[in-house]
């Protein structure tokens, strides 16, 4: 369930037209079908933290709790979009994830509120999950910093495997389209082209979409 927000104002700023009212009422009869149904499901909260948000983190564990959560799953924004070739389409999302993602300046508030959250959802008995506020001092000895290439499908409804949802469209990476041919998938996933992206990012030369991901960098 992701929820950006534990207030309306903060959550509909960020989910623009969408009603935090709705979202809640949603959430509350999901776990009550699940606990009537006596299923196991397991629902998780999903938190992209950005500036504005930052300070709910506590408000939302609370809000998490009151609708039997056990979970929460914090992320940053996924890519400050800085490679060179970006499409141009991308410049405003650039634009806003430049404003929305935590500065430098923002890093000790934020420490004092992951350590707030940290015991409030021991408190609680949530299991929190939280990202690094800094990059490592050392990546990883061993490439590549990401699996996620090798690992994971990643295909678009026009048929685009694509190296992770990350990437999000064609125009910024692509192994191919799988409806090229019946074997398509399958061509496409051993083809050169998802070859070639897996080899440079083990190398310590990766794709430009890699250099400004937070996966790549270990902040996700
Ligand atoms: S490092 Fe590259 S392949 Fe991995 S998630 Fe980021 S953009 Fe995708």
């Amino acid at each position: 369930m992701s929820l950006d927000g534990a207030t309306a104002p903060v959550y509909e700023a960020i989910r623009r037209k969408a009603s935090f009212a709705k979202v809640i009422r949603n959430l509350g009869r999901l776990v009550d079908a699940r606990d009537e149904a006596g299923s196991a499901l397991e629902v998780r909260g999903v938190m992209v933290l950005m500036r504005s948000n930052l300070d709910e983190l506590p408000a939302l564990l609370r809000l998490l709790h009151a609708h039997r959560v056990t979970e929460l799953l914090v992320q940053r924004l996924s890519s400050d979009l800085g490679q060179p070739d970006l499409p141009a389409r991308y410049i405003p999302i650039r634009q806003y994830v430049d404003a929305a993602e935590l500065a430098p300046a923002d890093l000790a508030h934020a420490a004092t509120v992951f350590a707030e959250a940290r015991a409030l959802a021991g408190e609680l008995g949530i299991s929190l999950h939280l990202p690094r506020l800094a990059q490592p001092a050392a990546p990883p000895a061993a490439a590549p910093r990401c699996r996620w290439p090798w690992d994971q499908l990643y295909v678009t409804a026009a048929g685009e495997l694509l190296p992770c949802c990350m990437v999000a469209t064609a125009d910024r990476a692509t192994f191919g389209n799988v409806f090229d041919d019946p074997d398509g998938l399958v061509e496409r996933w051993h083809g050169d082209a998802a070859q070639s992206f897996r080899q440079r990012l083990a190398d310590d030369e990766p794709p430009q979409v890699c250099r400004s991901c937070a996966l790549y960098h270990g902040t996700f």
